[in-house]
């Protein structure tokens, strides 16, 4: 009996099928044979995500053995890497082609087909997600055929590619805009709530990259900043907020601890008074809150769906231990963030239907009319999909 589960534990599921992934030819072979039989397809990455991207009862297709650098363009720091490649490999393969990515997020678990399917990103007002960095992508889509676009195109099926949240086919490859190696020093600071809120402008101005954690119980918040340095890396790496190393060495923290996730993304100037807002909510109804709220900023950009599609923005993430229902807390803090313009991050939880998220992106009609001019018959859509998609 086939089984999956999500890297939390809350979601999982018996498919019919699950089909592990080698080639580019597996995938358009898999894509063919479903549409002939009438079956549906979902592709895991990692399954580090919190919303129910992944589930699906027919087919789930596991590209973690198509992983690896396929091509390397120092000279215009490009690279096509293969869409399973996890995260972590992918920082120390690049590096050897004097490359590297222009940020990452909290960990480096994830894939890098999965990551930026879903807007991945780390913390920086300089740094856009991953799905901005994608120039080009190799997907198998419904009829089987093996499809290439690139940002030269300019075509739809280029910017459904770049956050596709796996409904437009198997994406077997991407295309990454790089920039050279950098090395980047850590640093970290303990303060409270209040002092951590009245520091952001400053703190987001004087670092490439800053973020803090909040913690309701102890109201101990734990400042992080990363910038870019000529100092020679010190190893053994040190612990978090010590670390000065290759970029992809600094950004991965570990998240040992099994949670649930919340996260939105608010327009800048609206970042710290959301934050308050989340912080007194917090205070007042749920201070047995055991983890942390996290404060980020993201570039803007122009990928379809992105959270930070035409704004600035900051993001905040609310975590649950597994352990608790995290309905109560979440449900009160979506409010909060509906009241700030949020938009919801994809990969983590939100109650919205699709008209409210229809709202919220500027291009939701063309990203599902695109999607649905590749995948007519819905082959590549689950229960969630189907849920959120235009009637
Ligand atoms: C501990 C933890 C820390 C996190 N930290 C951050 C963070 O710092 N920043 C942030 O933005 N997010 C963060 N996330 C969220 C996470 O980055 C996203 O949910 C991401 O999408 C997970 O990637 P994955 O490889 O696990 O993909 P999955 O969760 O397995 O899949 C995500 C989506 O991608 C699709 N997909 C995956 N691979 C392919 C492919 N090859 N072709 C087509 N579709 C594909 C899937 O169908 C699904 O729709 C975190 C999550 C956890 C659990």
């Amino acid at each position: 009996m086939a089984y999956w589960r999500n890297w939390s534990g809350r979601h999982s599921v018996e498919p019919d099928r699950l089909q592990f992934i080698r080639s580019e030819e597996d995938a358009a072979g898999l894509a063919l044979g479903a549409q002939e039989r009438g079956w549906t397809i979902r592709v895991a990455g990692a399954g580090h995500s919190h919303a129910p991207l992944v589930p699906n009862t027919q087919v789930i297709a596991d590209l973690s053995a198509l992983s690896g650098v396929i091509s390397a363009d120092q000279d215009h720091q490009r690279a096509w890497v293969r869409a399973g490649t996890p995260i972590y490999a992918l920082g120390p393969a690049l590096h050897q082609h004097g490359l590297a990515l222009h940020n990452q997020g909290d960990i480096d678990r994830q894939t890098i087909g999965g990551a930026c399917a879903t807007g991945t990103h780390g913390t920086g007002r300089v740094a856009r997600n991953l799905s901005s960095v994608v120039v080009g992508a190799r997907v198998a889509i419904a009829t089987g055929e093996i499809v290439e676009w690139g940002s030269g195109q300019a075509c739809a099926g280029w910017n459904v590619a770049r956050l596709n949240l796996g409904a437009i086919g198997i994406v077997t490859a991407l295309e990454l805009k790089l920039r050279e190696t950098y090395r980047m020093a850590e640093s970290a600071f303990v303060t409270n709530g209040d002092e951590a809120e009245a520091r952001i402008p400053e703190l987001m101005a004087e670092n490439d990259r800053f973020e803090f954690y909040w913690s309701p119980r102890t109201d101990q918040a734990f400042v992080k900043r990363m910038n870019e340095t000529a100092e020679p890396a010190q190893y053994p790496v040190a612990g978090e907020g010590k670390r000065v190393a290759w970029s992809f060495e600094v950004y991965p923290s570990d998240r040992a601890q099994l949670h649930t996730e919340m996260e939105y993304s608010v327009p800048m100037q609206s970042g710290p008074a959301c934050f308050r807002a989340i912080k007194e909510l917090i205070t007042s109804d749920f201070p047995d809150v055991e983890m942390p709220v996290e404060y980020r900023a993201i570039a803007s950009d122009d990928v379809w769906l992105s959270t930070a599609n035409g704004r600035e923005t900051v993001t905040i993430s609310i975590h649950r231990d597994i352990h608790h229902d995290e309905g109560p807390l979440f449900r009160a803090c979506e409010e909060i963030f509906l009241e700030y313009e949020g938009r919801p991050h994809w990969g983590k939880v939100n109650y919205l239907d699709g008209s409210q998220l229809s709202g919220m992106h500027v291009d939701w009609d063309r990203w599902w009319l695109e999607r649905d001019r590749l995948d007519p018959s819905g082959m590549f859509l689950n229960d969630y999909m189907r849920s959120i998609r235009p009637a």
